[in-house]
């Protein structure tokens, strides 16, 4: 089906060239298009990329198709066109039919030690189990697995390695085997140096890292998604835990205390960073751009942030990166230059998802 050109002008991210962009057929082309309808001018930004997110997650567990839809859509509207879905419960597969909603990447569901995690979000194994349940994820998914590396362990009272070096090499080993990268929540340091060496293709969170963990990164080109709005919860969860887990506590405190170090020695050593909202519930939902403003106001250079939630975080997912001639139409318009004031992300004036406007 042939629909009416669509015509956009203005500086094109990331080189910020003035170009006029048509979309045909879903496409862009900068090839002139008469009888083009005059959609929108301002500065053109490749769909914006939300690294860790959960679609169908709620506090409780998964939710229906009608929420998880809804959450899709808030997400789209503040034009995030692609989705890492950093794990599920809820099975989510029918999200690719869906030529409005955004395009997605699903890890599975979380796999975490037995009663290590929060109920109803994972498959809850124990380390002889890995393996197998990592292979079963990885077939599942979208070519990514997601492992909780650490949670609090009731009978140690503090942060502790979900699983057994053993085990997690082994699992690393069978994601890779099958085609599948591997992610994990790591918030502390101990979980970080068995992923590490086993081959790990991310991490989030990352608020342990240390400098041995930061160079074997970027040796390896391991992506950390700090989820800074997340990192900044510890209070809560220390507040909570005080008085039955004082260990815990303790070093979920300091944790917090550090995070913007170890954040800013990741950025300086050259670790690829990418930016994830690390939404679950549907409010949480359609606030990528708050993520964004929140690593900017870590200390991360506005122009950076921006690409590390556009076109490097699209070519990092495999994705074209940019806007060339004849790429998929996914992309944002915005009415100010968004990497000299990045607050204008809250309000895009025109989202383009598969050539189609939504927003
Ligand atoms: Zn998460």
């Amino acid at each position: 089906m042939t629909t009416t050109p669509l015509r956009f002008s203005g500086p094109v991210l990331p080189d910020g060239e003035v170009r006029e962009l048509y979309v045909v057929d879903g496409r862009v082309t900068y090839e002139h298009q008469s009888g083009a309808d005059t959609a929108a001018e301002g500065w053109i930004v490749p769909g914006l990329v939300d690294a860790h997110n959960h679609l169908g997650l709620e506090d409780g567990g998964a939710v229906s198709e009608e929420d998880t839809e809804q959450q899709a859509i808030a997400d789209r509207d503040t034009g995030v066109l692609l989705m890492r879905d950093c794990g599920s419960p809820a099975d989510t597969r029918w999200v690719h039919e869906r030529e409005d909603l955004p395009h997605l990447i699903r890890c599975g569901r979380h796999i975490a030690r037995t009663r290590r995690y929060i109920r109803g979000y994972g498959v809850e194994i124990e380390p002889d189990d890995l393996a197998d349940t990592v292979a079963e994820q990885a077939q599942a998914g979208d070519g990514w697995v997601k492992l909780v590396g650490d949670w609090i362990s009731r009978d140690e009272g503090d942060l502790t390695p979900s699983f057994t070096d053993d085990a997690v090499a082994a699992a690393i080993g069978t994601a890779h085997a099958l085609g599948a990268r591997v992610t994990a929540h790591c918030f502390g340091a101990d979980s970080l140096a068995p992923l590490l060496d086993a081959g790990i293709d991310c991490i989030e969170h990352g608020t342990g890292l240390q400098e041995h963990h930061i160079e074997q990164m970027v040796a390896r080109g391991v992506a950390l998604v700090p989820t800074v709005q997340q990192t900044d919860k510890f209070p809560e969860y220390v507040e909570a835990a005080r008085d039955k887990f004082p260990a815990y506590a303790t070093t979920m405190e300091s944790l917090h205390r550090s995070r913007r170090d170890v954040l800013m020695a990741a950025y300086d050593a050259g670790v690829d960073l990418f930016v994830g909202s690390d939404g679950g519930g549907s409010s949480r939902h359609g606030c990528l751009h708050e993520e964004i403003l929140a690593m900017a106001d870590m200390g991360l250079p506005a122009d950076y942030v921006l690409g590390a939630a556009s076109w490097r975080a699209r070519s990092w997912l495999g994705r074209n990166p940019g806007l060339d001639e004849g790429d998929p139409a996914d992309f944002v318009v915005y009415p100010r230059n968004p990497v000299e004031d990045l607050t204008v992300l809250a309000t895009p004036s025109y989202v383009v998802l598969r050539g189609r406007r939504f927003g």
